[in-house]
C-alpha cells in the first residue's frame, strides 16, 4: 500500500476491503477515529458488536474504559487515534486469525505510517505481536518501553480483558494504571515537536 496516499483515501479502500473472510459477516468497516495527527495512537484487537454497527472502534464498555484511564492521565480522547488489527468484526467476537491478521496488516501499517505517532499503545496480545513482530505474552511485556521503527511502543492489557477478567479484574486494572502511568511519563519524556519550517522561518 503506497505511503502516497491519504488516511482518508486508505479508509476508502478499506471500506470496501474484501480481502479476508471478515468482510462477509460484517456490517461496516471499523477504520480508527481520532487525531490524523495524533502523537498518540492506540490500537486494539477487533471490533465488537457496538463498534460494528457504529462503526467507531471502542465505543462499547470497553471503550468507555480507554476513555476514562485516558482522562485520569490528563489526555481527551479527541487527542488520540484509535484503531484494531483488524478492521472487520470477527463472528461472535473469536479471536482473529494469522491470515485475517496478515490481510488487513497493510492497513494498518498504512495507519501508522500516515498518522506518525509518536507513542504507540499495544492493547492486548494481538495487538501486541503484530506491532513488534514476536509472539510475546502481553502479561510478560506490559507496562515495558519497546522501540519500532522510530518510534515508542508501550504494551498494556486490552479493556475488555479487565472488564472480563473475573477476579483478576482488579489486579489487571491496577498494572493498567500503573502502565498508564509511565505513558504519561513517556510523553512528559518527549522533545517538543519541532515548529514548522515555515513558521521557523517567521514566514507566519
Ligand atoms: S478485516 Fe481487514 S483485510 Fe479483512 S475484509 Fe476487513 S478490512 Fe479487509
Amino acid at each position: 500500500m503506497s505511503s502516497s496516499r491519504t488516511l482518508e483515501e486508505v479508509g476508502a479502500d478499506a471500506a470496501t476491503c474484501t480481502r479476508c473472510r471478515l468482510s462477509a459477516g460484517r456490517t461496516q468497516v471499523v477504520f480508527g477515529v481520532g487525531s490524523p495527527t495524533a502523537d498518540l495512537m492506540f490500537v486494539g484487537e477487533g471490533p465488537g458488536y457496538h463498534e460494528d454497527k457504529q462503526g467507531i472502534p471502542f465505543v462499547g464498555a470497553a471503550g468507555q474504559l480507554l476513555t476514562t484511564l485516558l482522562g485520569e492521565i490528563g489526555i481527551a480522547r479527541d487527542e488520540v487515534y484509535i484503531c484494531n488489527v483488524v478492521k472487520c468484526r470477527p463472528p461472535g467476537n473469536r479471536d482473529p486469525l494469522p491470515d485475517e491478521i496478515d490481510a488487513c496488516r497493510p492497513y494498518l501499517l498504512a495507519q501508522v505510517s500516515l498518522i506518525d505517532p509518536r507513542i504507540v499503545v499495544t492493547l492486548g496480545n494481538f495487538a501486541t505481536r503484530v506491532i513488534l513482530d514476536r509472539p510475546v505474552g502481553i502479561s510478560r511485556v506490559r507496562g515495558q518501553r519497546f522501540t519500532w521503527e522510530g518510534r515508542m511502543v508501550i504494551p498494556t492489557f486490552h479493556p475488555a480483558a479487565i472488564l472480563h477478567g473475573g477476579g483478576q479484574a482488579s489486579s489487571q486494572m491496577a498494572a493498567v494504571r500503573e502502565d498508564f502511568a509511565t505513558l504519561r511519563a513517556a510523553l512528559a519524556e518527549l522533545p517538543p515537536t519541532p515548529a514548522p519550517v515555515e513558521q521557523q522561518l517567521g514566514l507566519f
